[in-house]
């Protein structure tokens, strides 16, 4: 897939574009609730594994937006979770959701394909950053626990920026740092919201990394640019290379 536009810089999203999020989450999890002994019966099991990412996705968005703090969208949601534990205390919910987070950060694994896209990218001459929405420390140990962290690659997260993704402002600051317009860089991610209509709204060129071939035409059609496997980036200049 040869990315439309003369692009400089490419910015790679983080969780489930470089890093397996969502499969460390599960897999995590899957291990702290058998240890909790809430993995006895599977039918039970899929449910807890149902409402925990339910839960995830509702209060780590009103994080997002700014509506709670990152500390206590995990307060709200191992209440919500665990409702017959006695989690009132903060030091208390703090420790319960630690011991989610134990199973979680060792279950951390890199795509086969992310260090590989990197260095393409960079063998292309690009400047290679890392955007991503999410705690700065948290974004950097992931990638020193799964070997991305070799690779030396700038992280944006959006804790040390003036807003989240799709927020444009996001973006701009990434590309300054890059030290290239926001025309001449391309967003690389698994979220439509965050990594394609945010970033095109803000100037980029956007790609959508459609790793599980969620690609609808009728619902998506308007998304220009997706590859299946981020290996299937082709930064190659062309002549025909026309936005
Ligand atoms: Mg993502």
């Amino acid at each position: 897939m040869v990315i439309p536009g003369p692009v400089e810089a490419v910015l790679f999203d983080l969780d489930d574009t470089l890093v397996d999020h969502r499969g460390a989450a599960e897999r995590g999890l899957r291990a702290w609730l058998s240890g909790l002994g809430l993995a006895d019966d599977p039918a039970g099991l899929e449910q807890h594994v149902d409402r925990w990412f339910a839960l995830e996705a509702r209060h780590y968005e009103r994080s997002q937006r700014g509506e709670i703090t990152h500390t206590e969208q995990r307060r709200v949601r191992i209440r919500a979770f665990l409702p017959g534990w006695d989690l009132a205390d903060d030091t208390l919910a703090d420790d319960t959701f630690a011991g989610f987070l134990d199973y979680y950060r060792s279950a951390w694994r890199a795509f086969a394909d992310a260090a590989e896209a990197i260095r393409a990218a960079r063998a292309a001459g690009l400047a290679v950053g890392i955007l991503t929405n999410g705690e700065q420390g948290i974004q950097e140990s992931k990638l020193r626990r799964t070997g991305l962290a070799e690779l030396g690659v700038p992280v944006f997260a959006s804790s040390e920026l003036p807003a989240s993704k799709p927020d444009r402002r996001s973006y701009h600051a990434a590309c300054a740092s890059l030290g290239v317009e926001p025309s001449r860089c391309a967003m690389v991610g698994d979220s439509l919201t965050n990594d394609v209509y945010g970033a095109e709204r803000a100037g980029l060129h956007a790609v959508w990394l459609d790793r599980h071939g969620w690609h609808d035409p009728a619902r998506h059609g308007n998304v220009r640019t997706r590859v299946r496997r981020l290996v299937d980036l082709d930064w190659t200049p062309t002549r025909s290379r026309r936005i």
